[in-house]
């Protein structure tokens, strides 16, 4: 595996990758769920690329950038072990030289859910995949469920700019107990790790809920809030059932696939989780296809 800081670096290992090649951008502090993105490409791909990239300009200013969990060290062994090529991690002065100016402006995918929350996030977010899909050039493209809205607004972009890359969707890795794998995890105290076990029970009750028969977003939405407020050092930012293509929140009685969602502060940390409803459409060919539309 090569590791390189430098575009025209990669550009030249890049070259030399024939077939298919998939990528995975991160980053950093990998886990299980990043590895399962590994995983997937290397099914399907003849090459893999990865990225660690801690993106400064998808931090709001009082978000956590600097604090951000950085081991490249350990990164790069795990890189290795899944089989992965080529990794590019470059210093933030690589991707953003002085008298950088150009952004992505993201449209209405964008608005609801985490970029109402986060100002800039999805602009940021955009910007920085636009330029790692330019720089690692791949076939195919693998995100998770876990950042939904991100996906959505991915697809728009590759749509929109009529971007010659497959984006593919893994369902969310979790811990025993529900937690979703997170970098952020790691700034959990145990007793908030305990805590956090409330979101994804909150989510598992609407999705049986679901299962039952019910169809009313606001019911669900419900169900997901009441598990949610049993725990008083839970601060709930949102909870959402919206459409999987467009994010726009749900109103109407449907049956349509869901994206429920939630974000919530554990302690200092803010967390974020979701299922998609039905159940069954959380695997790679259905949420390919699903999330933020085709
Ligand atoms: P991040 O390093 O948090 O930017 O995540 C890099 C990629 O891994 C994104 O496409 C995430 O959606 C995906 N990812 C993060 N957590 C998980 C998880 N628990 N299961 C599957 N994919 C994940």
């Amino acid at each position: 595996m090569q590791t390189i800081e430098t575009v025209s670096a990669f550009r030249t290992a890049r070259v030399a990758l024939k077939g298919r090649v998939g990528a995975v951008f991160t980053m950093g502090a990998l886990h299980e769920g990043h590895l399962s993105l590994i995983q997937l490409a290397k099914a399907s791909c003849d090459h893999v690329v990865g990225s660690v990239f801690v993106n400064p300009t998808q931090f709001g200013p009082r978000e956590d950038f600097t604090g951000y969990p950085r081991d490249l060290d350990g990164d790069l062994r795990a890189f290795e072990t899944a089989g992965v090529d080529l990794v590019f991690a470059p210093h933030p002065e690589i991707m953003y030289p002085p008298h950088f100016q150009t952004y992505i402006e993201v449209g209405e995918v964008s608005h609801a859910l985490e970029g109402s929350r986060r100002r800039g996030f999805f602009r940021g977010v955009a910007t920085v995949v636009l330029k790692l899909l330019n720089i690692t050039q791949p076939d195919l493209a693998y995100f998770g469920q876990k950042d939904a809205q991100q996906v959505a607004v991915v697809k728009a972009m590759v749509r929109d700019f009529n971007l010659e890359v497959d984006i593919k969707v893994a369902p969310i890795v979790r811990e025993e107990g529900g937690i979703a794998l997170s970098s952020r995890n790691r700034y959990l105290s145990a007793s908030e790790r305990k805590g956090a076990l409330v979101l994804y029970q909150g989510l598992q009750a609407a999705s049986d809920a679901y299962e039952q028969g019910e169809r009313s977003p606001k019911v669900l939405r419900r169900t997901v809030l009441k598990a949610l407020i049993q725990d008083p050092y839970i601060d709930v930012d949102y909870v959402s059932a919206a459409d999987v293509a467009t994010m726009d929140e749900l109103h109407e009685v449907t049956d349509q696939p869901m994206l429920l969602s939630l974000a919530a502060r554990v302690g200092k940390t803010r967390l974020i989780d979701n299922v998609i409803l039905p159940r069954s459409l959380e695997n790679i060919d259905d949420l390919s296809k699903i999330l933020g539309g085709e």
